[in-house]
């Protein structure tokens, strides 16, 4: 316990106790992911679920602490988990080198206590949040845009979710879009996310929208109500865990594996990077 004899002081050991109990995914290993990943490390989160199917690029080190130099052309959820052990041992990580869908985002959230939003695209948020909201798991979603960013709790049934007030229009200039951001701002939006899980935890249901804009220094919360005609939470129609919505033709994308290798290879093709793993799955990253 000496690790963690400063946050005890705070939290108090009961806390302590769940956090070690606790079973956590985090969607995406990018910037905010991997901010996340290690949070939830030094927190001394029990066991910590990875899944990202990109690998770390030169242009990622500016907004990713956790990665360096050395980790550019490796997985990112690997190099997540590496550095999560590194700092905290005593702790289980495990890695999926997988993109969500359909057909898997259940299974791979299942038994989880909390799930992370750390994903980047509106259409693969709707996704998790349909499967979170249909599973009763609370999500913690965060989103970060230039220098602004928004984070909630969604706790599923009880409060707002995602598709109580975000849009798919499937328009693949909108949802396809490269957003600029700076470490700064994923950082504190980060540190949010675990700061709500941590308070849920110990008994606080919040059920605000904040807003952080870091440029004019604002922090607003937001009261969202539920939607009555959410296709989610209050219908349950689950457009995206059933493929009625359109899945965008960007970022990662899963492709059938002519290559047989069975082993973690990156390939560049133009503007596209194919990246094979051992599990024989592989995938398309197009730069845009
Ligand atoms: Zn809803």
């Amino acid at each position: 316990m000496e690790r963690y004899s400063r946050q005890l002081l705070v939290l108090g050991i009961e806390t302590q106790r769940k956090l070690k109990d606790l079973k956590v995914t985090v969607v995406g290993c990018g910037a905010l992911g991997s901010t996340l990943t290690e949070l939830l490390a030094r927190l001394g989160v029990g066991h910590i679920r990875v899944i990202d199917a990109d690998i770390v690029e030169l242009s990622n080190l500016h907004r990713t602490h956790l990665f360096t130099e050395k980790d550019i052309g490796k997985p990112k959820a690997i190099v997540c988990k590496e550095r999560a052990k590194e700092i905290n041992n005593e702790i289980e990580v495990d890695t999926i080198t997988d993109i969500i869908d359909e057909n898997n985002v259940e299974s791979l959230i299942e038994g989880s206590d909390y799930v992370f939003d750390a994903l980047d695209n509106l259409y693969f948020r709707l996704l998790l949040n349909d499967a979170c909201v249909k599973h009763s798991i609370p999500l913690i979603y965060g989103g970060v845009m230039s220098e602004y960013s928004s984070v909630k709790l969604i706790l599923p049934k009880k409060n707002a979710c995602l598709s109580c007030f975000l849009n798919y229009e499937g328009d693949e200039e909108n949802v396809c879009e490269t957003i600029g951001t700076l470490d700064t701002v994923v950082t504190i939006t980060a540190s949010i996310q675990v700061q709500l899980m941590l308070n849920h935890i110990r008994g606080i249901e919040d059920n605000y929208l904040y807003y952080i804009d870091v440029k004019n220094m604002r922090f607003d919360k937001i009261n969202i109500e539920r939607n009555e005609k959410c296709q989610a939470c209050s219908l349950h129609e689950f457009k995206f865990l059933h493929g009625k919505e359109q899945k965008p033709n960007c970022g990662i994308i899963r492709i059938d594996n002519k290559i047989l290798k069975n082993e973690f290879s990156i390939e560049k093709r133009n503007n596209e990077l194919i990246i094979c793993y051992s599990n024989g799955k592989c995938f398309k990253k197009v730069s845009r």
